[in-house]
């Protein structure tokens, strides 16, 4: 149980981390923050540099029993903040958490304040702080490193908070919760030439054109996320030599962000994109070149997993349900997934909150009892309590 106390102070922690924002790999401060708060609560051990600068917090009984991990991420974005309704702003310009990963540490940090208090009869509990969330790297890179051996856990959970769904409620599913997503980032090389002789060149410009709504339609968004052949292609970017009026280009470059409500349909549509994109260059006599950045891989919950989330919610009183999910967005907690039984919680801040990544978002602090309350009965549910 939180006090009022814990409540107060666990606010204003957030807020310290809402000021300080690290983005994706450069989490070194946000990482010492969190080592220094679990301190008071004595877990058995902390371990660092996890995968970058992940920290696991292990609160072990001592006894056999399962391993349970509950999970948040210690990055935020390179975004501007813009909010004209918070005291506790960025103080580090072009960043700011604005995707709530300070509620979603500020809520593990609740949930070890609750089993330091009053430790689990059996079994581990494992507070894991993530880095490198938003680029999809951190979670590969956390169940890579050889530390984490230690640490594999049987059962693992996390809630991320998702604009539109109600106050409080959460939504989630069996089965796949968040699509899988690449992003390819494609350059196209031909000749510069001057504005006034442009057959002296090879431009891209026109290839640009004649690609982007090509990729786009390798997309089919119909039936959404559910229909197990979902794929989508997003334009992100793209720019065409410089900005000026003398030369016609000789470079460009398109982003393209693909999505898939399968892992197995992810090749396949990265394949497309690729054959497509070449056949364009061909066409007009361009080089080309790919880069792949932030895959992640579908988020698929289990049911088992699903069913322990479920019956701690009902327990206590929180109420659920399947809409809204699953969600178009990655996320990639779906590693931690791929060696235990996995459940991913879409909790709602609200429906007209700020959507997550706008300038003006701000994680609602009267969620941080909601979501830690949530995993200690889940870590109740399966580990018990010891007598006080
Ligand atoms: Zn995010
Ligand atoms: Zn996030």
């Amino acid at each position: 149980m939180l006090t009022n106390s814990d409540l107060i102070e666990l606010t204003t922690f957030r807020h310290a981390l809402h000021r300080r924002p690290e983005i994706s790999g450069e989490e070194a401060e946000t990482a010492r923050t969190i080592v220094e708060a679990l301190k008071p609560m004595s877990p058995t051990r902390i371990v660092t540099g996890l995968g970058g600068y992940g920290v696991a917090a292990v609160f072990d009984s001592g006894i056999d029993g399962p391993t349970v991990l509950f999970r948040a991420e210690l990055d935020a974005l390179p975004i501007e903040e813009r909010n004209n309704a918070i005291e506790w702003l960025s103080e580090i310009s072009g960043k700011s958490h604005v995707c709530g990963h300070d509620g979603h540490m500020t809520m593990l940090l609740a949930l070890g304040r609750m089993i330091s208090r009053r430790p689990v009869a059996k079994g581990r509990v494992i507070l894991m702080f993530q880095p490198a969330e938003e680029d999809g790297s951190g979670a590969k890179a956390v169940v890579k490193d050889p530390a984490f051996k230690d640490l594999s856990p049987d059962y693992a959970f996390a809630i991320h908070n998702e604009p539109g769904i109600p106050f409080g409620f959460v939504a989630t599913r069996i089965g796949l919760i968040n699509c899988a997503s690449l992003g390819l980032k494609i350059t196209l090389s031909g000749k510069t030439a001057h504005a006034a002789d442009p057959q002296d060149g090879v431009s891209p410009a026109l290839a640009v054109a004649k690609l982007i709504p090509a990729l786009d339609a390798l997309g089919d968004g119909e039936g959404g996320p559910r229909n197990d052949n979902f794929r989508l292609v997003t334009i992100t970017h793209a720019n065409i030599g410089e900005p000026t009026f003398g030369i016609a280009p000789g470079e460009a470059q398109v982003f393209a962000t693909l999505r898939t409500a399968a892992d197995a349909n992810m090749e396949s549509l990265e394949d497309a994109a690729r054959a497509l994109t070449m056949s364009v260059a061909k066409e007009f006599g361009l080089g080309v070149e790919f880069e792949v950045h932030d895959h992640f891989a579908a988020s698929v919950n289990d049911a088992e997993a699903y069913g322990v989330a479920v019956k701690a919610m009902d327990a206590i009183g929180v109420p659920h349900g399947e809409a809204g999910v699953p969600m178009r967005a990655s996320e990639d907690f779906g590693v931690f997934g791929w060696s235990a039984k996995a459940a991913m919680l879409c909790l709602g801040p609200g429906e007209d909150h700020a959507a997550l990544h706008n300038p003006d978002y701000d994680f609602p602090d009267d969620l941080i009892p909601i979501g830690s309350s949530i995993f200690e009965r889940i870590a109740r549910d399966l580990l018990g309590s010891i007598r006080m």
